[in-house]
């Protein structure tokens, strides 16, 4: 800086100019340097992260009466929480030291109820913002009555993967008849394939296709249970997910055996309990079908822990809507069977029914996809809002 002094003017600017930009490279070095570091802190399992959480209530709310935990702390977790101060308007910052490795559910409590924020450590930047009452959204896609049709799978995994990245829970519900039973429908683009071979392989690939989407859970279709030979059974045996029919007797070696419900939990912890229940059109092949109504009748306990209780069903519209209208338990329902293409879920009373359409019973190019998209939001852990629509991928050409 002496030096400049005995510089000219033009000079002087030059050389000022330049110590400003080394200042502000050298305070972006640092900046980034920083950043860096932190970023490959985060990366040690042996590092805690830090962080300020910022919960902001809504307005007629005080924050000072917030609590806020580390929901799924575990006891070998040596995390340190902080409650720094309250806002004026309305807000309470708080500090977390987080161990780092595993990711973190924090639960805000208040006089609203208790809300649950899932924290992925590696997205967790500086701030986290949390508002009171606290939002969980719920994804259930779900498809139905393909009948082989495994028409434009990149873009339907690839529809599912954007889903799947932009929430937390994501779940993906078949809703029965994967398979065609009659052999008159074994068409594949025009031609006629009444050989049980290419059912057993069609069948096969069908189920290595859900595999691969990673489906969640499926409820058989009546073209399942009327199986054929031994090829409905080796395909559904390799199915990663389960099979859920609760009004379903399975006494025979050529079906696998099914389950009444399933019971999933969120990234919050948040419990999902799901009723299977189908029908067969087939007797006298070792598939039983007991009543619908009184079979869901019994398992209306299911309700009780449950923050989300639904039912997969594939009994066709009108019996989703008689289920409906008897249990009012549930919060809704995902159908196949009737092919009901419902562009917005529709309601009987408090339940709400959705179904995605269905393909004719043929394979062929000329089919678009039918993802249904189910959202429910869970305002402090209490299912307030349910919507359902259905997504079409690719188009109708013929
Ligand atoms: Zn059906």
């Amino acid at each position: 800086m002496i030096y400049s002094l005995y510089l000219k003017p033009i000079q002087m600017l030059k050389i000022n100019r330049n110590i400003l930009i080394r200042l502000f490279l050298l305070v972006g070095f640092f900046h980034l340097s920083n950043n860096y570091s932190l970023a490959n802190l985060s990366k040690s399992q042996s590092n805690p992260k830090y962080f300020i959480g910022k919960v902001q209530t809504d307005n007629s709310l005080n924050a000072e009466n917030l609590e806020i935990f580390v929901w799924n702390a575990d006891e070998t977790e040596n995390y340190v929480l902080n409650d720094l101060t309250v806002k004026d308007s309305g807000s309470k910052i708080f500090s977390l030291e987080w161990p780092g490795e595993n990711p973190l559910v924090l639960e805000v409590r208040g006089e609203k109820g208790a809300g649950r924020v899932f924290v992925d450590p590696e997205k967790l930047t500086d701030t986290l913002f949390i508002s009171y009452p606290v939002t969980e959204k719920i994804v259930f896609l779900h498809t139905n009555d393909h009948h082989f049709d495994i028409n434009l799978p990149d873009q339907l995994a690839e529809k599912i993967a954007e889903i799947r990245q932009s929430y937390n829970d994501v779940f993906l519900f078949e809703a029965g008849d994967i398979f065609v039973r009659h052999r008159h429908r074994w068409i594949d683009n025009g031609v006629l394939m009444e050989d049980p071979v290419w059912y057993a392989q069609r069948a096969k690939q069908m189920v290595a296709l859900m595999n691969q989407l990673e489906y969640t859970v499926m409820t058989p279709g009546n073209h399942e249970f009327d199986y054929v030979e031994t090829f409905t059974l080796e395909a559904l045996s390799e199915a990663d997910f389960p099979i859920i029919a609760a009004n379903i007797d399975v006494v025979t070696d050529l079906f696998p055996a099914v389950k009444p419900f399933v019971q999933f939990s969120t990234s919050t912890g948040r419990s999902i309990h799901v009723l299977g229940l189908a029908a067969i059109s087939s007797e006298g092949k070792g598939i039983v079908q007991n009543d619908i109504f009184d079979t869901a009748r019994e398992y209306m306990f299911l309700r009780e822990n449950a923050d989300v209780f639904m039912a997969l069903t594939h009994i066709g519209l009108q019996n989703d809507a008689r289920l409906a209208a008897e249990f009012q338990e549930l919060d809704f329902i995902i159908g196949g069977h009737s092919h009901h293409y419902i562009e917005e879920a529709v309601f009987v009373g408090d339940v709400m029914i959705a179904q995605a359409g269905g393909n004719r019973h043929e394979v062929s190019e000329n089919h678009p996809v039918y993802l249904g998209k189910v959202t429910v939001i869970l305002e402090n852990g209490i299912l307030t809002e349910k919507s359902g629509y259905i997504i079409v991928i690719g188009e109708e050409n013929n």
